[in-house]
């Protein structure tokens, strides 16, 4: 639309505030921040000690998850940005907190993790860049891990590591496919002993998963301590500690444990710390960026990863354990592309057809975000949807989205403009949210952490898939049966599946019926505390499409970029 300037733009025209004027009528001053620059900021771990000693944390949480995206993604991002300066303008008092963008989607699919047009959070550029070097950080610690491996395997190997049982690849921030697989320890006795490996994104490193889990020094060093790297030739882990690289880890990442915080264009603060992907990971941004915003404000907007399938799901059953967040509410982004994508037979996504006005594919594709809205509901959360509304979006389309919500599936919607209005764009839906958060909250996880491996991936499979049950392959079974032995039976499940589907098969849309879920594998990350359930192939580093978006920017000789967003 020619009416919205480019994210880029928009960004440029916004003269942000300092941060510690940001911050400080939330409770935090200079000396509770390390500054970088005057825009961007880490909040000191002393402060958030003397937080947690000030007493609970009061904020009320509400979990931005959506409807199964199209590939370009729906608008979570946008839509918590905008929400949260929404219950701003309202009056309330209201933080954000996303996750951290890495390098790939900025160079790959044009288009940043920041938000968008008038729900951003700023510096865009910096954050979509190299930010405050928490993803450096995490590479150098995950790839010291690394280093650290093949030299205990190199100088005798007194761990007995079995060098095909390695479980710790190379990590890269760089959508780098050639890298996937690849063979180390080439070049005779002297470079090292010749093993298959591979890299995977930083983003889907454990460690990642580890900081944005951890809740101080203390608990990341733990975290790391038990990570599992290797086997031995007794089948027993070997782990980090093994290896005497917690404390070289944990040093290296310090400061990104810290969480950062930034502002919106409306200048409400948000914190942009970590980014675990949503299938081998839980997919939302720290914990700890979570308790300190719900320590400094009434309402703390989060978003998961991917749909409720997969990030709210773990939010709710693996987050929520782990740390002292419940949601209070919901926000189900919905979108009228991909309510049509699920409503006609269309795949891979034709995203030039998708533009195309077409009420009667709204209408089929409903079917979708209505297994979204139960899903949701089986946890005790109350469910709003939001409608982000986009550009080529007719009045007839939204109207059929927000009318069936309210009518046929008795959840609240509203249409939400944020994108192009800021938070005034997001009124309706913020006060819809402040009523259901404030309501008597009867959230509760899905299973007991106490049941078999197999009785927990079959609640997921079954009442959040809609499989009809598990096929456990023989590597899973044994799996199951070995983690149990090794203790690791009563912690929560981790579930890797496409996000393009409810089902595990990508090109399936709406509510698949009559399918039953394949798990392939089940590993455990220790560190994180939780298992990792594989069923199809995971791409834990992925690929530049035909044309990359950084063939198309340019840097200007005042230092300025255009193409970038
Ligand atoms: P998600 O977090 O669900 O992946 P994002 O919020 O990042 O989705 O949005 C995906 C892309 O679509 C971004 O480039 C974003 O700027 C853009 N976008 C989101 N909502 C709108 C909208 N209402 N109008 C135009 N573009 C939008
Ligand atoms: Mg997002």
């Amino acid at each position: 639309d020619e009416s919205i300037p480019s994210d880029y733009e928009i960004a440029q025209s916004v003269t942000t505030n300092h941060i510690t004027d940001v911050v400080e009528p939330y409770g935090l001053d200079a000396d509770d921040l390390q500054l970088l620059g005057e825009e961007k900021a880490k909040v000191e771990l002393e402060a958030i000690e003397r937080l947690r000693e000030e007493g609970d944390p009061k904020g009320k949480t509400i979990l931005v998850t959506g409807m199964t995206p199209t590939p370009l993604g729906e608008g979570k991002t946008v839509t918590t940005v905008g929400l949260g300066q929404a219950m701003n303008q309202l009056g309330e008092d209201a933080l954000v907190a996303i996750r951290e963008p890495s390098l790939g989607p900025v160079f790959g699919v044009k288009g940043g993790a920041a938000g968008g047009g008038y729900s951003q959070v700023l510096p865009m550029e910096d954050i979509n860049l190299h930010f405050t070097g928490d993803l450096h950080a995490l590479t150098s610690a995950h790839n010291l891990i690394a280093t650290m491996l093949d030299n205990h395997i190199k100088q005798g190997n007194d761990r007995d590591v079995a060098v095909n049982w390695v479980n710790w690849p190379r990590a890269i921030d760089m959508n780098d496919r050639v890298l996937r697989e690849t063979v180390v320890g080439l070049g005779g006795d002297v470079t090292g002993i010749p093993r298959e490996d591979g890299f995977i994104l930083t983003a889907a490193s454990e460690l990642m998963a580890v900081l944005c889990l951890a809740d101080g020094i203390e608990d990341l060093k733990e975290r790391i301590a038990r990570i599992i790297v290797a086997y031995d030739e007794d089948g027993d882990p070997v782990t980090v500690d093994d290896l005497g690289a917690t404390d070289a880890a944990a040093i290296l990442l310090k400061d990104a444990l810290k969480p950062n915080v930034v502002q919106t264009i409306e200048g409400t603060p948000a914190f942009v710390h970590g980014g675990p992907f949503a299938n081998i990971a839980h997919g939302t941004n720290s914990l700890i960026a979570d308790e300190v915003a719900a320590h400094l404000s009434e309402y703390l907007v989060t978003e998961a990863g991917f749909g409720s399938d997969l990030g709210a799901e773990k939010f709710m059953n693996i987050v929520s354990r782990f740390g002292d967040v419940e949601p209070d509410a919901v926000a189900l982004v919905a979108s009228v592309r991909a309510l049509k994508y699920h409503g006609q037979d269309m795949w891979p996504p034709d995203v030039d057809a998708l533009e195309e006005e077409d009420v009667d594919a709204v209408y089929d594709g409903l079917e979708n975000l209505e297994k979204h809205v139960r899903n949701l509901e089986k946890f005790g959360v109350p469910v709003v949807v939001a409608v982000n509304r986009f550009p080529q979006d007719t009045d007839d389309e939204i109207e059929a989205v927000v009318e069936h919500c309210e009518e046929e599936l008795g959840v609240p919607a509203a249409e939400s403009t944020v994108f192009a209005d800021g938070g005034e764009g997001g009124i309706e839906l913020a006060e819809h949210l402040v009523e259901a958060a404030d309501a008597e909250s009867e959230f509760e996880p899905l299973y007991d952490l106490e049941a078999p491996i197999g009785e927990k991936i079959e609640t997921v499979a079954t009442e959040i898939y809609g499989a009809d049950g598990v096929e456990f392959h023989g590597d899973a079974e044994d799996d199951i049966e070995r983690l149990t032995e090794l203790g690791f039976d009563d912690v929560p499940i981790c579930i890797s599946k496409t996000f393009h589907s409810l089902s595990d098969d990508s090109s399936e849309k709406g509510v698949p019926e009559d399918w039953t879920l394949e798990v392939n594998e089940i590993y455990p990350s220790a560190g994180a505390g939780f298992l990792v359930v594989l069923t199809a192939d995971v791409l834990t580093l992925p690929g530049l499409p035909a044309e990359p978006a950084a063939e198309n920017m340019e840097l200007h000789s005042d230092g300025s970029i255009s193409g970038l967003f």
